[in-house]
């Protein structure tokens, strides 16, 4: 079955998909090959209606990762193709930078590391005092996958209590785990220490948190979102951050992305900014590249993919 890597994979995933599949590498491919495309393997290649009408003989789009806003669901669904993606590969990767995140802003870490790099001449300054986590609240804004692992570390790890506002959820999953269900997003943020963001983007989402649920935020209180861009009104985040009502915030996901270098958040000392980075371990590219080839292994072998889209 004619597979196109459409983009780099991890070298393992491109190992297995070699010895499984009659593959087109990213740099082989030619306009002729994707006339016989019957499989395809996407992390970020557009696949709209256009790109899926110059494949003709195209079966399966096999996501490599979660998020599938670069694939036209309702026109792969109307031609009869399968959509897969991985959407357990990177939970634990997403979570733990969560969790790395909230340290850092809990204990100034890149504040520190930035103040002794320009020179600083003292030990253990005032500006530079954080605060331990142990006994405070987490507030999660949405229980799914990414979001259960970082309550799980947080609490597990750090005996952090933890308070959930998710709508979706159940009541079931929040006693199994001993957390505490919030009905309104405004109880959760009014009583939380560390508030992480760990929703999909969607109408309902967009600019959830937003000048008015920043005010409602305890002061000195810490931000975290590491799902998407847009969730986060930033222009609101930087005036919390600027007056000082917040305590520090990090986000992995920006409106704009690549992030804009004058991106003024950029400039804050209390603001950590990373590259959408959640997924960006060894481990997580592995697990999502060879479950991305297995997925179209699986098809070959007429068995049922492991998560199917449409
Ligand atoms: P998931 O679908 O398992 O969980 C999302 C949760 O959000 C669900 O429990 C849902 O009920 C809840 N939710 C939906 N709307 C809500 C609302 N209005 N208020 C409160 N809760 C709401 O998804 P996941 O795998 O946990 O991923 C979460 C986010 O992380 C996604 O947006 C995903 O795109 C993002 N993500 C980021 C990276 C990265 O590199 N930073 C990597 C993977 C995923």
């Amino acid at each position: 079955m004619k597979t196109l890597i459409c983009d780099h994979i991890h070298e393992d995933a491109m190992v297995y998909a070699k010895d499984n599949l009659d593959i087109v590498s990213p740099s082989e491919i030619r306009d002729i090959d994707y006339e016989d495309a019957e499989a395809v393997i996407v992390r970020i290649f557009p696949m709209s209606r256009e790109n899926i009408d110059r494949m003709p003989k195209l079966k399966i789009i096999a996501k490599h990762g979660v998020g599938v806003d670069n694939i036209d669901l309702e026109y792969a669904a109307s031609k009869g193709i399968l959509v897969t993606n991985t959407p357990l590969a990177n939970v634990n990767s997403v979570a733990e930078l969560a969790v790395a995140l909230t340290l850092a802003c809990a204990r100034k870490i890149t504040m520190s590391n930035n103040s002794i790099k320009k020179g600083l001449n003292q030990v253990a300054p005032f500006s530079l005092t954080g605060y331990e986590l142990n006994n405070r609240v987490l507030g999660l804004v949405g229980l799914g996958r990414i979001g259960l692992s970082i309550a799980q570390k947080l609490k597990n790890g750090f005996n952090m209590q933890v308070a959930v506002y998710d709508p979706y959820a159940s009541k079931e999953i929040c006693e199994k785990e001993g957390f505490t269900k919030y009905e309104t997003l405004e109880e959760l943020l009014t009583l939380s220490d560390v508030v992480n963001i760990s929703v999909p983007l969607t109408k309902e989402t967009e600019n959830l948190i937003s000048a008015q649920e920043l005010s409602k935020m305890k002061k000195n209180a810490i931000l975290i979102n590491t799902s998407r861009g847009r969730i986060i009104d930033e222009q609101a985040l930087l005036a919390s951050l600027k007056e000082g009502h917040l305590f520090g915030a990090a986000i992995d996901a920006f409106a704009e992305e690549p992030v804009n270098r004058d991106n003024p958040l950029l400039s804050c000392d209390n603001f950590i900014g990373t590259p959408h980075n959640g997924a960006n371990t060894e481990d997580a590219l592995i697990r999502m590249g060879k479950g991305a080839v297995n997925e179209v292994v699986r098809y070959i072998k007429n068995q049922e993919p492991f998560s199917k889209l449409v």
